[in-house]
């Protein structure tokens, strides 16, 4: 059973603490062994770089997590594959496991997009245009001003369309998101859920859905529960986010980006990478194994580049 997952902090976390285990790690959600309990899957890994890296450090610390990447993800291990393109999801055999580089934030861009370019040389494929707050590119969802694109921005996007990247609106500001509708041929939210199932502001409206599906973009469904109920979630609570978006005509949009790693809480039963089997066994119950096997991989892989 092969699983697509948007996004993850896994790097993140091995940043952090380099005494945390890639391989097996306790407390570690997305793990080698727990990727390998689904071989044939592809796994996002963001790089973030935290609020508290002085701007001077932070595209440095952006390129400390892609050496980690490479380093602690891919090299130790001959069944890993970086995927760059289409032809390298085609080539996935069923032992291996695909691991895709994204970035979260453009805060470690600066105004640069020589750093952007270098960025994609070593491997990006979807660029978040912030976390939650300003930086050179647009304003984040919390960031009060709720302004959209700068100018910089808006070159940036061209960049992105230029170089074919995904155009990750998780985050982004209400502005940013409608600016980015305009401008961005890949535009995705790889890790957000309904704001109508739960008003939070890192959640799509029903408008901004449709928007996505309109423009043949792709939501990755977020197991944070603060972003599925505000409070406690179960399994049942994300089935509720799935439903919403189809409701909504976006049946072949729609797929995960569970934020593991990166969320302290997890819905109950539901509590590393490894449960995911769980998640699927209940979509079964209420979907095609067809619009299951959409879910859980094929809508998000067929739109790689
Ligand atoms: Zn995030």
């Amino acid at each position: 059973m092969r699983i697509f997952d948007a996004h993850c902090d896994i790097l993140w976390r091995l940043w952090e603490d380099r005494y945390i285990s890639f391989h097996d790690g306790p407390g570690v959600q997305v793990t080698y062994k727990n990727l390998m309990k689904y071989p044939g899957s592809i796994q996002c890994m963001a790089i973030y770089v935290p609020e508290e890296v002085p701007a001077s450090r932070k595209y440095e610390v952006a390129l400390e997590m892609v050496d980690i990447f490479y380093e602690k993800i891919v090299k130790p291990y001959e069944n890993v594959k970086v995927i760059l393109a289409k032809g390298d999801v085609q080539a996935l055999k069923d032992n291996e496991i695909g691991v895709m580089l994204t970035l979260e934030g453009c805060d470690a861009i600066g105004n640069d997009l020589t750093r952007l370019r270098t960025l994609y040389r070593l491997g990006v494929r979807s660029v978040g245009l912030t976390w939650n707050y300003a930086n050179t590119v647009a304003d984040g969802v919390l960031e009060e001003r709720g302004a959209g694109l700068t100018n910089f921005g808006r070159n940036f996007i061209k960049e992105l369309n230029h170089l074919r990247v995904w155009t990750d609106v998780s985050h982004l500001s209400l502005n940013g998101f409608w600016e980015v509708m305009d401008r961005a041929s890949y535009p995705i939210a790889s890790h957000s859920n309904s704001y109508h199932l739960c008003p939070h502001p890192r959640n799509l409206t029903d408008e901004q859905i449709q928007a996505l599906i309109q423009k043949n973009g792709l939501i990755g469904i977020n197991f944070y529960p603060l972003f599925l109920t505000g409070g406690e979630a179960t399994i049942a609570d994300i089935l509720m986010h799935i439903e919403r978006m189809c409701a909504l005509g976006g049946e072949f949009h729609i797929g995960f980006g569970s934020d593991f790693d990166g969320i302290d809480n997890t819905p109950i039963g539901l509590e590393s990478y490894q449960k995911y089997e769980d998640l699927v066994n209940e979509l079964m119950k209420h979907y095609s194994a067809e619009q299951v096997e959409n879910f859980r991989f094929n809508n998000f892989v067929k739109k790689i580049i």
